[in-house]
């Protein structure tokens, strides 16, 4: 018997079906593989200034952004020590892992957190969000947090409807949002929503690789950050508006931009935003109908229970009781090569995820949910075979 190694993969592409990090197209990855150059080179400067107007206007905001080394947590923390004091209350919407990994940040950084909790699979009721706010008559509630997209449930948030019940309520609180999972890949509009921060990163809908995140802030934030008292150095807004690039503390992550800049020039010159997120709604409906065709007897399901609530980005996908969904993913990945998202938090073990944003397209979806059901097949995962099919009738 040869010897292989015991991770050996098999040849051929892997195909990256995580919701994040994503695919990273060629173009972007050999643009980031620049020399260094000084980062106050005015010909480094003009490529910097304009992808600030690029990410600007993916955010759908003529106002303020800051920028920093460190993947999307950096850029949660930052949101809340610019804008918060010791002892603020905040007020945050249950979605799933996301939105309970950033209460578990607001509690470390010594913020009070009020939750509004949700059935994790219908989404939060806007009813209970106005209800939440009109009963803090005294606004002690200081921000309002929302995913706008949910990774690990597969969940978007309608977030112009929790602006909408914030002004119902004549709440003055801000409304953070978290995009991570969103920005280029589903619509969002800081200004038109009411959004004072909006907190982004790199490796999702921009394609690129982790490591860079940014906060969009409204003036009324910005006015705000000038009397919160939670401690702060790298982060500090005040610090970054005293130097050029009005961001960053420290060095500059110039090969970030070198990739950016190309990001950008695909996402709105070659493809056009709007057309973005047109294809990414397609290939969701692709995948929503292949899951829906392989739950009939008694195989997975959607995660969601909502259609409203379906997420263009990323489909969760409930295992039947009894199957153990990172042993399918490991048949997918060891096997076949295709790369799946797990079940993160409570959800380990019960959902696997299918990433669809980014770098992505029609051949890539169907090949990645073929793989899927050849996998449940060798693993014995019950399901309706003919996935694929409902796949390609939604896409034709
Ligand atoms: C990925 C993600 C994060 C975490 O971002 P990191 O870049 O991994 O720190 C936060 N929120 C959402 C909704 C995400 O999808």
């Amino acid at each position: 018997m040869d010897a292989t190694p015991k991770n050996a993969r098999p040849r051929g592409r892997q195909f990256f079906a995580n919701p994040g990090p994503t695919n990273i197209p060629d173009s972007v990855l050999l643009a980031g593989a620049h020399q260094t150059v000084d980062f106050n080179d005015p010909n480094f400067i003009a490529i910097y200034d304009a992808c600030v107007e690029g990410l600007k206007r993916v955010l759908k905001t003529k106002q303020n952004i800051f920028l920093y080394t460190g993947s999307g947590h950096a850029a949660w923390e930052a949101s809340f020590v610019n804008l918060l004091s010791p002892g603020d209350t905040v007020l945050i919407l249950e979605t799933g892992y996301f939105s309970l990994s950033w209460a578990k940040m607001a509690e470390d950084l010594g913020i009070e957190v009020r939750s509004v909790a949700a059935d994790w699979r219908r989404g939060v009721d806007i009813a209970a969000v106005r209800a939440a706010l009109a009963e803090d008559s005294a606004h002690v509630i200081k921000a309002v947090c929302v995913v706008h997209n949910e990774t690990a449930t597969g969940m978007a948030l309608p977030v112009a409807e929790v602006r909408a019940a914030m002004d119902a309520t004549g709440h003055p609180a801000l409304l953070l949002a978290d995009t991570i999972s969103s920005l280029g890949s589903l619509d969002f509009r800081m200004d038109e929503w009411g959004v004072d921060a909006a907190v982004g990163g790199s490796q999702k809908g921009l394609m690129l690789p982790t490591g860079m995140s940014f906060t969009g802030v409204s003036d009324k934030a910005l006015e705000a950050h000038k009397t919160s008292r939670l401690p702060k150095h790298y982060f500090n807004w005040t610090n970054m508006l005293t130097r050029r690039h009005k961001s960053f503390v420290g060095t500059v992550p110039v090969s970030f931009f070198y990739g950016l800049q190309e990001a950008l020039r695909l996402i709105e010159q070659e493809e056009g935003l709007e057309n973005v997120f047109t294809r990414h709604s397609r290939l969701a409906r692709a995948v929503r109908a292949a899951v829906q065709h392989w739950s009939g007897n008694n195989g997975p399901q959607l995660f969601c229970l909502n259609p409203a609530r379906y997420s263009d980005s990323v489909t969760a996908i409930m295992m039947p009781e009894g199957f153990d969904a990172d042993a399918l993913r490991a048949v997918a990945l060891q096997k076949f090569n295709v790369s799946l998202g797990g079940g993160l938090g409570p959800l380990g073990g019960k959902v696997f995820r299918i990433g669809h944003l980014g770098d992505l397209n029609e051949p890539m979806i169907l090949g990645t949910l073929a793989t899927v059901e050849l996998a449940m097949q060798v693993a014995g995962v019950p399901h309706t075979p003919g996935g694929v099919g409902a796949a390609i009738a939604a896409l034709a």
